[in-house]
């Protein structure tokens, strides 16, 4: 044998996907992004994901799970928690307690949340107080062009759904930024420091009610308006979730729409593929369960994020119904924790080990740990729950690359996996390498995508 045939046999292949995927199969990932970008669009908060989602589920025959009732194999059901975070299940041949094969996904992004009193008018001009939500670098959310989406709920329980930015008609806000000639000051601050988190402040108007008597008359002519939009009044910002996201549609980006570019890929960009995997599982031997999960952006907390019970309960449920024991169905039960990596930057190697880094194009993202200096708050998922996933992949013929979040000492960052691994499930990430992640609008490749639904599908309908 010679180097070349011995290198062959010993040396682990890394090679672009474009180069090693059927034009045939491509084309398959192409029409899938398609569907993909059609979801960002219209989901861009995650009460719109679940929306959009049990919208989708209910059409391939999902029903709302309910307490006390018997659902059998290829059954489809769903736990819907507060309209932020959704299930999908499909009941297996065989019982919860032999384990149940789960994707979970997160459909909150970055962006920036109202304050609970935000509307003030300044030098007749109205504008929104903000209060940023997850990891943002804050100067890239000036001078871009911005929607408004959520909810305001009326104290009689109401609910006003709001979304303005969207439509090609629709007026958009911004985030004013200051001017090159006068930033001689704020030109010496510090990047993080660039923009404050106090001056994130949205213009939202400047007309005001037309009156000779009065002060704040711009803010009480847009007050005005909502009033006669949404039938509220200003203490009404108090029971609402309104949230300021970029304006922008998804779209494909070079010249040869290879990659997508949009806001909110992580964690949709993994969020759609578990969403459209478990919608075609088909009569599976164990339970698959699709979560798609709020807050991780804000580290899982809250009744609505994954280090509650919600996991615990929703395996409980299905688990009891059949007479099983959930502590049993959560030992025996794998996870992949879909989520983002971040894909190694031309521009921005230096903060890479690339090695170990992740290629865009090179396919969906195996992440053992996640973590910082020292793989601190990680779940470090175990080596023979790699070589499941690895043989799985592999014998599907699943385009898949390994990744690391960056170099050693530079930084980290977390995922769900953790507390899902604290059930006592076997959990590893999974998912699709992003450029600019978390800024108003990021880049992935459609490739990667695609594996990373054909993966999911692969993992719960056990393949
Ligand atoms: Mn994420
Ligand atoms: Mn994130």
């Amino acid at each position: 044998m010679n180097a070349k045939e011995l290198k062959k046999k010993l040396f682990a292949e890394r090679k672009n996907g474009l180069l090693r995927i059927s034009d045939e199969e491509y084309e398959k990932a192409q029409s899938y992004c398609e569907g993909y970008k059609d979801f960002i669009n219209s989901a861009k908060t995650e009460r719109e994901a679940v929306k959009v989602a049990v919208n989708l589920a209910e059409k391939q025959g999902f029903i709302p799970f309910e307490q006390g009732k018997k659902y059998n194999a290829g059954d489809k059901v769903y736990f819907n928690n507060r309209g932020k975070t959704v299930a999908f299940a499909v009941i297996g041949k065989s019982d919860c307690e032999n384990g149940v094969n789960i994707t979970a996904a997160h459909i909150d992004s970055p962006r920036l949340d109202l304050k609970p009193n935000p509307l003030y008018e300044e030098l007749e001009l109205g504008l929104f107080k903000t209060h940023y939500y997850g990891g943002i670098r804050k100067y890239q959310w000036p001078a871009v062009p911005l929607a408004l989406h959520g909810v305001f709920i009326l104290k009689d329980g109401t609910v006003k759904e709001v979304n303005v930015g969207e439509d090609d008609n629709d007026p958009k806000f911004v985030v004013n930024d200051l001017l090159p000639h006068l930033a001689h000051e704020q030109n010496k601050r510090t990047l993080p420091q660039g923009i404050k988190g106090e001056e994130l402040n949205v213009l939202i108007g400047s007309r005001p009610f037309k009156d000779d008597e009065g002060s704040e008359l711009v803010k009480l002519n847009i007050l005005k308006m909502l009033n006669e939009k949404y039938g509220i009044t200003e203490s009404d910002f108090l029971s609402a979730e309104l949230e300021v996201v970029p304006a922008f549609k998804a779209c494909d980006l070079g010249f040869d729409r290879s990659l997508i570019g949009g806001y909110g890929h992580d964690d949709r960009v993994c969020a759609y593929p578990a969403l459209t995997a478990i919608l075609n599982i088909k009569d599976p031997e164990k339970t698959a369960v699709a979560i798609l999960t709020d807050k991780e952006e804000i580290g899982s907390c809250g009744n609505t994020g994954l280090e509650s019970d919600f996991l615990v309960h929703i395996i409980g449920d299905l688990t009891k119904m059949q007479g099983g024991d959930t502590t049993v169905a959560l030992r025996n039960s794998r996870c992949l924790s879909a989520d983002v990596n971040a894909g190694m930057d031309p521009t921005f190697q230096d903060v890479f080990e690339k090695r170990n880094a992740s290629l865009l194009n090179y396919g969906v993202v195996v992440t053992k740990y996640t973590g910082s200096r020292g793989k601190s708050g990680t779940s470090d998922a175990c080596a023979e729950y790699m070589a499941s996933i690895r043989k799985m992949l592999d014998e599907n013929d699943i385009i898949w690359q390994s990744g690391e979040l960056g170099k050693v000492d530079v930084g980290g960052g977390g995922t769900v996996a953790v507390y899902i691994a604290n059930k006592g499930v076997d959990v590893v990430d999974l998912g699709v390498p992003v450029l600019s992640m978390h800024s108003p609008f990021e880049t992935t490749a459609k490739l990667d995508v695609y594996m990373c639904y054909r993966a999911m599908f692969s993992f719960m309908q056990g393949l």
